[in-house]
């Protein structure tokens, strides 16, 4: 690791432990609600910016750390579910912010990405589609959500699902379909145009606005907040998704950590038919597995964070990475579960609200399925090619 990841990594894991965790007992935190109130995001987001935290991973002068440095930070940000939002370091705003840095021109960065770098603003990314519309799932080019020229406007048709923090944030990143293909546009919020049906109760309860449903009704968009070209949509998709879904890898590494060390210590002070718990060796081997795969998990996002440095979009990589933290942190936060009998499943301690959410992780940024399908027509491709 660099010394300035080192640095940077220490004082969010300082001010995680100190200052963010305590927060997790405020009782403004929603136990299951659509997650914790925009006054506490914006208590917590002082503190991280007098803690000179806050948004750790782009530097003042607007450059991003590498992938392999914000691995390091970002996995210390996971160590509370509350940490990303204290430090700016969540979904879809980090992956939000990647995407604007890297295909927003000088105005667009001016407008939409500067207040949410400052963390000040929030922002929500409409790709997926209600699946009762035969809409953009896990196949994006299922699209339906419309967009067409009209003088110097675009105007957006469509109905949209699971939109995280849909409802409070301020900047949207809207994808449509127009006679090119794929198109994303920038677009301030709220909108008249933009009507949220409903906030779903989903498992989780961490994402500040919860994840909406909303309706697009005749939106209209100047043309120079598209963002990038008419028909390049999934190309500027795919800048966002390979690091986006690798900074959720990160986080969620820490929250297993945090899971792990919890559990640990139930499992060391806890005593059950005259020792410890993990005297026993059935629950030793539990905690000593999710070493196992906590290591494998730090080291798999190295590898992927590594070839995103190379320059390369690492489509496969990431894919591989996704599956493996995803699958791997599910495992390790039930089995933390598991250690710590009933206390598990209490909201006593912060492991139950790891393995209530780790699980729709292994859904967003593309199901572990897709990515395993992928994956194999990487594996045929390989073969063809090998034959001919
Ligand atoms: C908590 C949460 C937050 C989200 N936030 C956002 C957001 O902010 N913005 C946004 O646009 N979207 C968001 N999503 C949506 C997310 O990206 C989709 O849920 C995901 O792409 C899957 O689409 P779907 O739900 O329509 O599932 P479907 O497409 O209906 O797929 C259902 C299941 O089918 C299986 N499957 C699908 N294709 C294949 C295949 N090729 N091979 C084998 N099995 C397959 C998989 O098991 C998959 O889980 C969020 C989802 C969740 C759960």
């Amino acid at each position: 690791m660099s010394e300035r990841a080192f640095l940077i990594a220490s004082k969010v894991e300082a001010f995680v432990r100190d200052v963010v965790i305590p927060y997790e007992k405020d009782p403004r935190v929603a136990v299951h609600g659509h997650g914790p109130p925009e006054d506490l995001v914006q208590e917590m987001r002082e503190k991280a910016r007098a803690a000179s935290v806050l948004t750790p991973h782009i530097l003042a002068d607007g450059r991003h750390l590498t992938q392999r440095e914000t691995a390091a930070v970002l996995t210390k940000s996971g160590l509370s579910p509350l940490g990303p939002l204290a430090c700016n370091t969540q979904a879809p705003d980090e992956g939000n912010m990647y995407l604007l840095g890297h295909v927003g021109n000088e105005e667009q960065k001016a407008r939409f990405l500067s207040p949410l770098v400052a963390g000040e603003a929030r922002s929500a990314f409409f790709m997926t589609e209600p699946a009762d519309d035969g809409g953009a799932g896990s196949d994006p080019s299922m699209m339906k959500t419309e967009c067409y020229l009209d003088g110097d406007h675009w105007v957006i048709n469509g109905r949209k699902a699971f939109i995280t923090g849909a409802a409070g944030a301020k900047v949207g990143i809207i994808m449509a379909k127009s006679k090119d293909g794929a198109c994303m546009f920038l677009v301030d919020l709220p909108s008249t145009a933009i009507r949220i049906e409903r906030v779903l109760d989903t498992i989780d309860s961490s994402m500040p606005g919860g994840h909406s449903i909303v309706t697009i009704d005749d939106l209209r968009v100047p043309s120079d907040q598209m963002l990038g070209m008419s028909g390049d949509g999934f190309k500027y998709a795919q800048v966002r998704l390979s690091p986006a879904r690798l900074s959720h890898c990160m986080r969620w590494l820490g929250a297993g950590i945090r899971a792990q060390e919890i559990a640990s210590a139930y499992a060391c002070r806890r005593y059950a038919f005259g020792k410890p718990l993990i005297d026993h060796e059935g629950v030793g081997f539990m905690l000593a597995e999710n070493l196992i795969d906590l290591k494998q998990c730090e080291l798999i996002i190295d590898w992927a964070a590594g070839v995103l440095d190379s320059g390369s979009l690492g489509t496969v990589e990431t894919s591989m990475a996704k599956v493996a933290v995803s699958e791997a942190l599910m495992r390790v936060a039930d089995k933390c579960v598991q250690v710590m009998g009933g206390t598990g499943v209490s909201g006593d301690t912060v492991v139950e609200q790891i393995f209530r959410e780790v699980r729709a992780f292994r859904i967003y940024d593309g199901p572990t399925e897709v990515h395993k399908w992928s994956l194999a027509k990487k594996v045929k491709r390989d073969q063809s090619s090998a034959q001919a």
